[in-house]
């Protein structure tokens, strides 16, 4: 099935695990036979295949993998923490990417020619990266153009995002940053001494671009304008763009977005006196309403330095919210909705991939593997290095 909404920039639709569509990262089959899930013994092979591959395989784990997935991990960590960790073990000449597409991405850009990134199954992707497609902001960019503000704007996106939107950011002098460090990325854009850009088209996640403009930067919400490629001329005047200064692409993270304001106040009535924890991913009247927000890593950090007793309602994936309550039994710890809430696509990686994996690693064959061609994944690195020469940052609000 393909819907297209805006006829300049076809988006094809497919449904998870079906069909194979090269151009996005979702709706790709997994070629292998995979393990049965019902196999008791998988823990044992997951085992048995690691320790046989030794120091040849690199297992890199995100925050919000399964259990089931995490303990096979080398190292755990956000996705440019996990990219880093790849890049600085050299002589693994293969690295499982336990989380999803984008990621994986990064660490093959990251990596050596002689190393070979896997992905346990293809159809882990992740929404929001999808949600910003090279076709689409190619035209955004001629829509800028055309009113005039392309010149002034510098492109910076998350890194949540496929290789080719940062390598298109790379290209356009612009970067990448990660949840920890936007303000420095926005600070850099606007900056003379840095990108010394008038605007900035934030791609793909308008929440963590508006949060960081209007809480750190200190801009207002009418700063803000944004693009939504579904829409005619992508929903906004030509006098909206020149009196804008945040130009937000209309992605968001379909696991973070779904936090509300009255998530907040409902789980406030429930546990009085709790502290509120959330990503900035989260919409603009959720990070309002909580009392810090922050990385993921800053989440980990702030829920590990609390005192004992203290009660915390977490607004992130809830694979991390369940581990973070099961390591400090003595804090109360609990997921900031009520409704389950896990990224669907991380799921994904599950044990009986995982063995799949593996064991094919064994048996010399590389499956599932992540490839970027030499073109994106050297503008992508201009995009990245950029980034790594920002100064660090942490939390968003505290
Ligand atoms: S949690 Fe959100 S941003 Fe992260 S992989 Fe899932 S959909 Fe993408």
């Amino acid at each position: 099935m393909t819907v297209t909404d805006n006829p300049s920039t076809p988006v094809p639709l497919l449904l998870l695990g079906r069909g194979a569509d090269p151009t996005s990262e979702r709706g790709v089959e997994c070629p292998g036979d995979l393990p049965a899930a019902s196999d008791p013994d998988l823990v044992e092979r997951a085992r048995a295949a690691r320790a046989a591959l030794g120091e040849r395989v690199f297992v890199l784990g995100h925050h919000y993998q399964r259990d089931e997935v995490i303990q096979f991990a080398d190292v755990t960590g956000d996705s440019f923490k996990l990219a880093r960790d790849a890049a600085a073990r050299p002589t693994a000449p293969y690295i499982v990417f336990c989380g999803v597409h984008f990621m994986a991405e990064s660490a093959d850009i990251l990596t050596g020619d002689h190393q070979q990134v896997v992905l346990p199954d293809l159809a882990a992707g992740c929404s929001m990266a999808d949600m910003a497609r090279l076709l689409q902001v190619e035209d955004a960019w001629a829509r800028l153009a055309a009113a005039g503000v392309a010149d002034v704007t510098v492109p910076i996106t998350y890194m949540n995002s496929s290789a080719d939107i940062k390598a298109f950011c790379g290209r356009g002098g612009g970067a990448v940053c990660t949840s920890s460090n936007a303000r420095q990325a926005l600070d850099w854009a606007f900056s003379p001494e840095g990108a010394g850009g008038q605007k900035v088209l934030f791609l793909p996640d308008q929440h963590l671009g508006r949060n960081t403009a209007v809480l750190q930067l200190g801009m207002s919400l009418d700063d803000c304008v944004v693009i939504d490629p579904h829409k005619p001329d992508f929903g906004v005047t030509d006098q909206e763009l020149r009196s804008a200064t945040m130009l937000l692409w209309k992605g968001h993270c379909s696991v973070h977005g779904r936090f509300s304001a009255d998530s907040v106040a409902d789980v406030r009535a429930r546990i009085p006196g709790v502290n509120v924890l959330v990503h900035p991913e989260c919409k603009h009247e959720v990070v309002t309403a909580a009392d810090y927000v922050g990385s993921t890593e800053y989440i980990i950090k702030t829920v590990a330095a609390a005192p004992a007793g203290s009660a915390w309602a977490v607004g992130t994936e809830l694979n991390l919210v369940k581990r973070l309550a099961a390591e400090h039994p003595d804090k109360t710890i609990v997921f900031l909705d009520r409704t389950v809430c896990f990224c669907a696509t991380m799921n994904r990686i599950d044990l009986p991939h995982l063995v799949w994996a593996l064991e094919s690693l064994v048996e010399g064959r590389v499956v599932n593997r992540i490839v970027v061609d030499d073109d994106t994944a050297h503008w992508a690195r201009v995009a990245l290095d950029r980034m790594l020469a920002l100064p660090g940052g942490g939390a968003v609000k505290n």
